[in-house]
């Protein structure tokens, strides 16, 4: 069993938080050291992700400058890329330093994309940029967006997905 700070309040639930390397275990008042042992035992998998992820992040983080010059270059450059060959025009691109969100498209038709993409395969960062690119002409998540998608990269599901599995090893 991991060390772990118990935070304990008017609750009625266990949940449970790596912050920074730590695990954080909110209780209610009446909670046994077993139950939130057992608690920790069931999350366990989840745990020792979230550990590695924190571990991974700290390595990185005295190098973000660097990926934002470098998501700075090679991003605008992509999208503008993509989107001459898909016969799509944008406004304004802004690299941002977004935690939980890859890219956006306003209704104004800028597009935001975070630096932490750059650390993303290249396939990976092509498909965050067509999906927004995408959500020039379909403002939502509708399957006719998913059809707009798939045919600028039939493929794209994979990349989804490696998005959704490794997205938080690049959050610091
Ligand atoms: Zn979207």
């Amino acid at each position: 069993m991991q060390n772990y700070k118990l935070i304990k309040s008017f609750r009625k639930t266990l949940a449970l938080q790596v912050k920074n390397g730590e695990i954080i275990v909110k209780s209610p008042f009446f909670v046994t050291k077993k139950t939130i042992h057992n608690f920790l035992e069931k999350h366990q998998n989840w745990i020792v992700k979230k550990l590695q992820n924190t571990r991974k992040s700290i390595i990185d983080s005295d190098k973000i400058e660097f990926y934002k010059e470098k998501a700075r270059k090679y991003i605008p450059w992509r999208v503008a890329e993509l989107a001459e060959k898909n016969w799509l025009t944008y406004n304004v691109i802004k690299i941002t330093s977004a935690r939980t969100r890859w890219g956006s498209c306003t209704s104004k038709k800028n597009l935001n994309f975070s630096f932490r993409l750059i650390l993303a395969p290249k396939e990976v960062i092509d498909y965050v940029i067509i999906h927004e690119l995408s959500h020039l002409i379909h403002m939502n998540h509708s399957r006719r967006f998913w059809t707009q998608v798939a045919e600028m990269m039939p493929d794209y599901k994979v990349h989804e997905k490696w998005l959704k599995e490794n997205g938080d090893f690049f959050v610091y």
